[in-house]
């Protein structure tokens, strides 16, 4: 592998991760500047394969005022859904413009699904008091990628950078200068300069073994940010979607139970009853996926394999005609992995890691605190989602913070027109590590061992319900694969494809978020949301109505905490 040359690249804007948020960003960029912001578009995929297209349920939004719907109410009902956590004036802002996104993805051509008399859909969704979660039938995602991406071709300004692999971030002085990375292709060591960069890199599921996400999703986003002195805000909140498919941990939307799927134990009986008499399995996730446990806990699931007991989500009482209609994409997955028609029998589910609440700390505009650096998406935290999302918020929040990110770095390249000198002290550090120390090692420990004792260990110590026993022995645990990971061996050494390198940088990033995540959920000694502990069964607003920072430094996280902004909403007991 070639290490001694660096090729250096320059452009006005970084747009590094193409998802929603990504790619809205730069539709916005481009719409707002006339095609005259040079972007790159940075993706450790095909720039149109992102997570973003495996979103099934849908985008929420108030589109039916005259039916009752109304803004107030989607915020409210986001504000409990997310335990009170969430910044009040975060969530009014994203009421009021997920409407417009919506309907502008509509003018771009979104094929969104139809009600008979031709006005777009609406279905409910878990949480929501108002059917507002609007679908491409059970593939919303797919068709919101497309067509941001699609609006994007009809531009000219910007280069592709498929199969990027970003590595860290430069800066100087506290500014943003470029990022590092390698073209997995060549596995060429590159240096992208930019004026500003949308940091747009998706969540983190990989952390954990049964996951909704897909192996390419693993935080590095974060990670990079992270270690390069940006704050973490509230890691500690990971939400576990009640329905993932035994034993792949595929997701089976939530639209499944909206279309009037029920979720049974082993006696045969709606065990929501007796948790949310009144929303039943479109409760939030936090609640739904609580009750679950409860219901395997005590004895009333299913056994599973590899300890993955179960229980039953039930859609023969939802009918052929709908499953075809409304929920195809389930119904094949159904069939292709578990051999099992829906129509005629139940799915086996289970709570699964499906979304981090927490992310890179952003202000209201998604400006991070180093100059010329925002972040959107599920990488980011503004705090819209708090301590629980509800679902279908999250592709809208991709879609609203990647139009106001892209319109806050369009005039921000408009005043600053300077563009930092690459710190090459950095430069030469980053590359020392990847090719001088990782690439050389000739330990003992295998990676994929790592990985898999990683994410093992998390599904243990921080699932649904998580104790101080637990956390610190997996803080512990965490602390000595860091000291394994430090005795790899790197089989591949050539250029091409090195998914071996690439692998052990994506590992190295799942152990800093892994040692973050259990840091702050130790310290959080309540119950709220996505963090729910049996030690702690409360919500105690006294002392933890705050969010968490996490900072870093070589000797491991370093914990701080903010308050929440309230505006309008008191914390009341929620009851649904
Ligand atoms: C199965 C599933 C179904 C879902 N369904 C819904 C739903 O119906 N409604 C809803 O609101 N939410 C849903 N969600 C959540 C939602 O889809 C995601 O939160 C959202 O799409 C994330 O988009 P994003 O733009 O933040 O990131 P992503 O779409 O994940 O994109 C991340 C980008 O960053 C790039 N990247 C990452 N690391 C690097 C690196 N080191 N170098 C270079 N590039 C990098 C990737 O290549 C990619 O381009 C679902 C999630 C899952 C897992």
């Amino acid at each position: 592998m070639k290490t001694n040359e660096v090729e250096v690249v320059t452009h006005d804007v970084l747009i590094f991760g193409t998802g929603l948020a990504g790619l809205r960003a730069a539709v916005e960029i481009a719409r707002r500047s006339r095609d005259s912001i040079n972007m790159a578009l940075v993706s450790k995929v095909q720039i149109q394969r992102p997570h973003s297209v495996c979103a099934e349920g849908g985008s929420a939004a108030v589109l039916r005022p005259e039916e009752g719907d109304n803004l107030d109410l989607h915020a409210w009902d986001t504000v409990k859904g997310a335990d009170f956590l969430a910044d009040q004036d975060v969530v009014s802002r994203f009421v009021e413009l997920a409407p417009k996104e919506l309907l502008l993805l509509e003018h771009w051509g979104i094929p969104w699904s139809r009600r008979p008399d031709g006005r777009i859909m609406q279905r409910p969704f878990g949480g929501h008091t108002f059917p507002r979660c609007t679908m491409a039938q059970d593939k919303t995602g797919f068709f919101e990628v497309q067509t941001l991406y699609d609006t994007l071709m009809q531009y000219r300004n910007f280069a592709r950078y498929d199969e990027f692999f970003a590595t860290s971030i430069l800066s100087k002085n506290g500014e943003f200068a470029g990022i590092t990375g390698i073209d997995m292709a060549t596995g060429k060591f590159m240096v992208l300069r930019g004026k500003a960069m949308l940091i747009g890199t998706g969540g983190l599921g990989t952390l954990y073994g049964f996951t909704t996400y897909s192996q390419t999703v693993s935080g590095d986003g974060q990670a990079i940010a992270y270690r390069a002195g940006i704050n973490i805000e509230d890691p500690e909140f990971l939400q576990f979607h009640p329905t993932g498919l035994i034993p792949s941990g595929i997701l089976m939307t939530e639209a499944c139970r909206a279309e009037g799927g029920q979720l049974k134990n082993s006696k045969g009986e709606r065990l929501m009853q007796a948790y949310a008499p009144k929303m039943m399995e479109l409760a939030p996730r936090d609640i739904v996926s609580r009750s679950e446990m409860t219901e395997i806990k005590e004895g009333r699931g299913f056994e599973g394999p590899r300890g993955l007991d179960y229980i039953h989500l039930d859609l023969t009482v939802v009918g052929a005609e709908c499953i075809n209609r409304a929920l195809p994409l389930i119904r094949e997955v159904c069939m292709k992995f578990n051999g099992l028609d829906p129509i005629l029998e139940p799915i086996p589910v289970r709570p699964v890691a499906h979304y981090s609440m927490g992310g890179i700390e952003v202000d209201i505009n998604g400006a991070t605190s180093m100059r010329g650096v925002w972040a959107a998406g599920e990488a980011a935290c503004c705090s819209l989602h708090g301590a629980n999302r509800l679902g279908a918020n999250s592709t809208t929040e991709c879609i609203v913070w990647g139009g106001i990110t892209g319109e806050q770095i369009a005039d921000y390249i408009k005043t600053n027109p300077s563009l930092p000198d690459v710190p090459q002290e950095q430069v030469k550090a980053e590359t020392q590590r990847i090719y001088g120390d990782l690439l050389q090692k000739q330990g003992t420990e295998n990676l994929y061992d790592i990985k898999r004792d990683l994410r093992e260990l998390m599904d243990r110590c921080a699932g649904v319900y998580r104790t101080k026993d637990e956390m610190s022995a997996g803080l512990k645990d965490i602390r000595e694969l860091k000291e394994r990971f430090g005795k790899i061996y790197i089989t591949d050494k050539g250029s091409a494809y090195n998914t071996n390198l690439i692998n052990a940088m994506e590992v190295e990033n799942l152990l800093d978020l892994a040692e973050m995540l259990v840091a702050a959920g130790l310290a959080r000694e309540e119950s709220r949301g996505g963090h729910a502990r049996y030690d702690f069964p409360d919500r105690d607003d006294e002392k933890w109505l705050k969010h968490t920072l996490v900072s870093y430094s070589p000797e491991g996280p370093k914990l701080s905490y903010k308050p929440v902004t309230i505006t309008k909403w008191k914390p009341v007991e929620r009851k649904y």
